[in-house]
């Protein structure tokens, strides 16, 4: 039994000082006292600073990191970049990546979530695969790829096997999506029974399930998979204003009022984006309990808009935050800039909470954190750090400038809102600390994929 002393930690009703927890051998908490207790234990450590929940990315493409920075200048010819330039240049990049480069990717982009603070992460994976468009030997290749990628770095992963049939609406799939493509829901189902069964192998790693858009399947098949979906299901969803008109063409309703009209929608189904919501799906989407995945940095290099979430809010509706194409892994700067566009947008200060007393970083930590699990297929029904659950958190400097003299209550959002990234000291997913990670060959044989992938 392992005996952790910390200095201060966050729960849901605020920050404790001097906090005793008991882990077993496998980093599971078995105790929290308030009181040192006068017991053997095999080890003793003590942690200084505030300790808070680990951070959950409910939104990620791992070969993305790859190309994250080099896609921010203007080519010839298309001085009118926008999402879908940026998606040629993101298929190139899935054209060409092999096994081993995907795996060296993911190593590399995991372990620095973990470094800035994230425990968690769900992959939504449609890259299947080779690069001449057929199946693997071992058809979950890339998929154990990622598996073991997260296993070895220490990061929860939830994977996401995700259904993309199609090239656009009532469009034949473009030979640049040929690695992705599953022709039938079949297909899929006996694809994501072989995953589900090579992730026996990894404890860190469950499965949930997914349809990339609308866009990318056919009405029936995005009906089946919701219906006979394991685990989290997640799906892309008006992201952009064209894919919202095309719907509207193509099968008469807008993204979202489609969702909620033809299929049947619950606190498991995560929409990823929703940043084109009208007001009447607002309040569709909010009395199904549907939750919503935000990307905000990703949405805003891709110059996506700005989902309208206060109106959200007020409906009681849930939402997670997650890092997508990665052009920024800092949950604090994914938390931020989903307030802050809020704030741009209405002109008004603290607009996601409502009552006098609260405050924003705590409730949107608290907010994204319970989204984020269940976005991960884990429960979040309890306070962040309970008897029973594993100990994931990470551990905030209270030396850093930023929130040194700070008052208990302030410690969260001067974190949030006005510390970098410096003042993250480790992050500990079941007990087991980031700062054990030896990262040199990762670094390496990352390089050499980034190397042999842009010659
Ligand atoms: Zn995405």
């Amino acid at each position: 039994m392992i005996l952790w002393e910390v200095e201060k930690i966050l729960f849901k009703d605020g920050v404790k000082n001097q906090v005793y927890l008991e882990t077993d051998s496998s980093g599971k908490i078995i105790n929290i006292n308030f009181e040192k207790a006068d017991k053997a234990y095999s080890e003793i450590k003590i942690i200084k600073g505030l300790v808070l929940p680990g951070f959950q990315n409910a939104h990620s493409h791992s070969f993305q990191y790859a190309m994250a920075g080099m896609s921010e200048n203007l080519q010839e010819g298309h001085e009118d970049d926008d999402f879908w330039s940026w998606r040629n240049h993101m298929y190139q990049l899935a054209l060409k990546v092999n096994p081993d480069q995907l795996e060296s990717i993911a190593k590399m982009l995991y372990s620095e979530m973990l470094r800035l603070g994230y425990t968690q992460v769900a992959e939504f994976h449609y890259l299947h695969h080779d690069e001449s468009g057929k199946a693997y030997s071992q058809k979950s290749e890339l998929s154990e790829r990622l598996m073991r990628a997260a296993q070895e770095v220490g990061i929860r992963l939830c994977l996401l096997p995700i259904f993309y049939q199609k090239g656009g609406f009532g469009v034949n799939p473009l030979e640049q999506q040929k690695r992705f493509i599953t022709a039938t829901t079949d297909d899929y189902f006996k694809f994501l029974e072989e995953i589900q069964n090579k992730a026996k192998s990894y404890d860190l790693c469950n499965v949930g399930c997914g349809v990339h858009s609308l866009r990318a399947a056919g009405q029936n098949e995005v009906r089946e998979i919701i219906e006979q979906r394991s685990g989290p299901f997640h799906i892309h969803i008006a992201e952009q204003i064209k894919e919202v008109e095309e719907c509207l063409s193509h099968w008469g309703k807008r993204p979202v009022q489609w969702l909620c009209d033809k299929t049947t929608l619950d606190e498991n189904v995560f929409l990823v984006h929703a940043t084109h919501l009208d007001q009447s799906e607002i309040k569709e989407l909010a009395k199904t309990k549907a939750q919503i995945v935000v990307c905000p940095t990703t949405e805003g290099n891709l110059g996506d808009g700005i989902i309208p979430l206060v109106e959200f809010e007020k409906l009681g509706g849930a939402y997670s935050i997650g890092s997508d194409s990665h052009i920024c892994l800092s949950p604090q700067e994914e938390i931020k800039l989903l307030d802050y566009a809020q704030r741009y947008r209405l002109r008004k200060r603290n607009p996601l909470i409502q009552k006098a007393g609260q405050d924003s970083a705590q409730y949107l930590l608290t907010k994204t954190w319970e989204s984020g699990r269940k976005s991960c297929g884990q429960g979040a029904d309890y306070d962040f750090f309970t008897v029973g659950q594993d100990f994931d958190a990470v551990i905030i400097d209270t030396e850093h400038p930023s929130l040194l003299g700070k008052k208990d209550q302030d410690l969260c959002a001067s974190f949030i809102y006005a510390a970098d990234t410096n003042a993250i000291k480790d992050t500990i997913v079941r007990g087991r600390k980031y700062s054990n990670l030896q990262r040199d060959q990762i670094k390496k044989d990352y390089k050499n994929s980034l190397n042999s992938l842009f010659k």
